[in-house]
Order: structure tokens, then C-alpha cells, then sequence
């Protein structure tokens, strides 16, 4: 056995569908869908959603300035609404940071909330509305894995060797980059990264996303002679010593189970159907598709590149369902389809069902708050060394 796919990667397919919208269900249908949901009282799976709606809005109201909600663009439409603020990971991590509330509910997924507790204040509480809305790319870095590779690579090396994280990985693996001269990056700032990672080093390990790694080396020129790829379950990540040596940059055989659904068949196929139309895809999807694409960058470059594009273009985008129905939705001068014609949201974002938003709601409202996530200290510490090496990258295109 020379690969084992995390529980989350198996059940990506779990919510996808044939028809074009996504709405909520009452949580007890929506458990009837094959993937682990954490455990909450019954009594919130059988409520009515028009009351979860309006007792959610009741108390942000009731707790003020005390409370802070933050969604990601791929969460569902349903808690998207309650949002205080919204943005891709990094943006919500910056956003976290500036925050004075008392608690910060996170409607995202278990890395982002991690992030957002390593950089608020001991005072804040970050929460996150269901723990088992983890992220399957995340998950496919388990540190001690990652602390073998390291090992195994750096005492075969004499070369000094820069570990880089990308955002979406644990609060274990940013940490392990602090401690190692190394660096967190996002899918908009990857390239600045390599570049300061080759100031300081001749060898990157890139974690936990191959295609965001290899898109960002071949952006900078660097070629597939120069790249391996660690497998965690190969003896040394399936290379030979001499490639290990001779190998510029190393990344982790990881990947977004979201954004390699994407294909250039269906590039071609979109093509055909609308001849003038824009592709614009995400970073995190193959290189074949990165290169088959007229566009490619973060979540926040995908959402401004359709805000400011003329009226009555077209364009098709490779990434999460969510963002692209909203998207469809706040463009109605343009046409914005999504690349894959199967409806397939992030079954891990798509775990934050408002009824786990009420129940973390009323856990504070109580003051009894459920779900609050905790960093080690060691961890928090070392990790925002890492964390704070990317904030001083210059200027960061979010
Ligand atoms: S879209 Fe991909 S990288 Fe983002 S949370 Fe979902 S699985 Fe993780």
C-alpha cells in the first residue's frame, strides 16, 4: 500500500448533484449524506430553517460587538449571509487578526480557524462551528510524516534546505516551518515565497499542494528535471538519494480534492460552446489546466478579474461551486458558468450548516462556548514566526 487518501478526500463527493442550485436542507436530511458530522443535540438537526435564520440574526444582534462572524467565499449561501466579514483564507486571516471581539466564529474550515487563533489574542476565542469541517489537502500533510520526510531529506543533504507551507495545512506544519527558517504562503503571494525561500536556501520543500507548488516553480522557470514529488507512504517519498540531491524543489504529494476535478477536456469542451468565453482558474488546479487557461490566480483575484471585466463577457471558472454561483449571481451583466457541469461543493466547508452556527451561537450566548479552537502555545508561537515572514513579503495582491 503506497498511498492513503484521508477520510475527507473520500467523502469529497459526498454533496454533488446534477442540478445547478445548491440550497440547504434541514440538517436531519441533510445527515442522511454519507460523511462524518460532528455530534450535536437533536434537537437543532429538526428545526425549522426559517427559525435558525432568524434566531441567528437575533442574537449577533443580542451580542453585539462581542462576537465577530467570518466566512470563507466557499461556504453555502445559507451562513454566508451572517457574515461580518468574507474572503479567502488569507484575507479572513488578516481580517481575524484585526478583530477586538470577544469571539470569533469562523465559518470556514479547521486550518483557517487554527490560523485565526494563532494570530488573535489569548483574551479571543476563535470557534469553529463543526470540528469535523477539516480540509482534505490539509490532511494529506500529517506532521509526523512531514517530521520523517524532514528528517530522512535533511540527513542525506548538505544543501540548506527552506521548508513552505501553504496556508491551507495545520497549525503543526506552520509551526514546524517557523522552527526551520521557513515560510507560510498563499495561493497570491506562492511565487514571492519561492523567491525568498532561494534568497536563504537552494532547496524548497513545498507543502501540502503538489499543483500549487509546481505551478508556482514553473511560473519561476523551473523545470520538471529540477522537481520530485514526495509520496509519504514510499521510502524515501519514492526518489532515489541521487534525486533527492540533485532536486531544487520537493513537494508533497498532496492536493485540493475541490480543484483537480477541473480538466482541459472540459476547458475544450466550454470552448466549443461558448467561443469568446474567459477561463479563469485557480492555482490549486493541475498544470495542464493552469496552462490551458486564460487566467489563473487566488480566490480574490478569480472574484475582482469577473467584478471588473466588461459587460457581456463570458466566463468560465475553475473553482469552488459555491463562490461561482455567487459569483453568477452578483455579475448578472456577464455570464459566469463553472467549468464542471457536476454540482460539487467543498464537502468540508459544506459541513457548516446554520444549525451548527446557531448551536455555537447560543453556546455563547449562554456562556457555555462549544467548539473553541486551541492552539499549543509552542505551536502558536513558532507558527506565527512563519506566518509573520509571509506578512512581510511586500505588497501582498488580496
Ligand atoms: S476547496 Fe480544497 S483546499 Fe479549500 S478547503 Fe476545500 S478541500 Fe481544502
Amino acid at each position: 500500500m503506497t498511498t492513503m487518501l484521508p477520510r475527507t478526500e473520500l467523502e469529497q463527493d459526498a454533496f454533488c448533484q446534477e442540478s445547478s442550485e445548491l440550497f440547504s436542507k434541514p440538517l436531519i436530511e441533510e445527515y442522511e449524506i454519507d460523511v462524518q458530522w460532528q455530534k450535536i443535540p437533536q434537537r437543532y438537526a429538526r428545526l425549522d430553517p426559517k427559525l435558525i435564520e432568524e434566531r441567528i440574526w437575533q442574537i449577533k444582534e443580542q451580542l453585539g460587538s462581542k462576537l465577530t462572524i467570518l466566512a470563507h467565499h466557499y461556504q453555502r449561501d445559507e451562513v454566508f449571509q451572517f457574515a461580518d466579514g468574507t474572503g479567502d483564507s488569507y484575507k479572513l486571516s488578516k481580517y481575524a487578526a484585526q478583530q477586538t471581539s470577544e469571539y470569533i466564529v469562523f465559518c470556514g474550515v479547521h486550518f483557517m480557524a487554527e490560523t485565526a487563533d494563532i494570530l488573535t489574542t489569548d483574551n479571543q476565542k476563535v470557534i469553529l462551528p463543526n470540528l469535523l469541517a477539516g480540509c482534505s489537502m490539509a490532511d494529506m500533510a500529517d506532521i509526523s510524516d512531514v517530521e520523517d520526510a524532514w528528517t530522512d531529506i535533511t540527513n542525506l543533504l548538505d544543501d540548506t534546505l527552506i521548508p513552505i507551507t501553504y496556508m491551507n495545512s495545520t497549525a503543526a506544519i506552520k509551526a514546524l516551518c517557523g522552527r526551520n527558517n521557513g515560510i507560510v504562503c498563499t495561493s497570491s503571494n506562492a511565487d514571492k515565497a519561492f523567491k525568498w525561500a532561494f534568497n536563504r536556501g537552494n532547496k524548497i520543500i513545498f507543502l501540502p499542494d503538489q499543483h500549487l507548488g509546481r505551478n508556482t516553480a514553473y511560473q519561476l522557470g523551473i523545470k520538471d528535471d529540477d522537481i520530485i514529488v514526495w509520496n509519504p507512504f514510499k521510502q524515501l517519498g519514492g526518489n532515489t538519494e541521487q534525486a533527492v540531491r540533485n532536486a531544487k524543489v520537493i513537494l508533497w504529494q498532496g492536493h485540493c480534492s475541490v480543484h483537480t476535478r477541473f480538466t482541459v477536456e472540459q476547458i475544450n469542451n466550454t470552448r466549443n460552446n461558448y467561443p469568446t468565453v474567459n477561463v479563469i482558474a485557480h492555482p490549486e488546479c493541475t498544470s495542464d489546466v493552469v496552462s490551458a487557461a486564460d487566467y489563473v490566480g487566488s480566490t480574490e483575484f478569480i472574484i475582482n478579474t469577473i467584478a471588473n471585466a466588461e459587460e457581456g463577457t463570458i466566463w468560465a471558472v475553475g473553482t469552488e461551486i459555491s463562490l461561482v454561483n455567487r459569483l453568477a449571481k452578483t455579475n448578472p451583466d456577464k455570464q459566469v458558468v463553472c467549468l464542471d457541469s457536476i454540482v460539487c461543493p467543498c464537502a468540508t466547508m459544506y459541513r457548516i450548516h446554520p444549525a451548527y452556527v446557531l448551536w455555537t451561537l447560543e453556546g455563547i450566548l449562554f456562556n457555555n462556548p462549544v467548539n473553541v479552537i486551541n492552539v499549543s502555545r509552542e505551536d502558536k508561537e513558532a507558527a506565527k514566526v512563519a506566518l509573520d515572514r509571509m506578512l512581510s513579503l511586500e505588497v501582498i495582491d488580496d
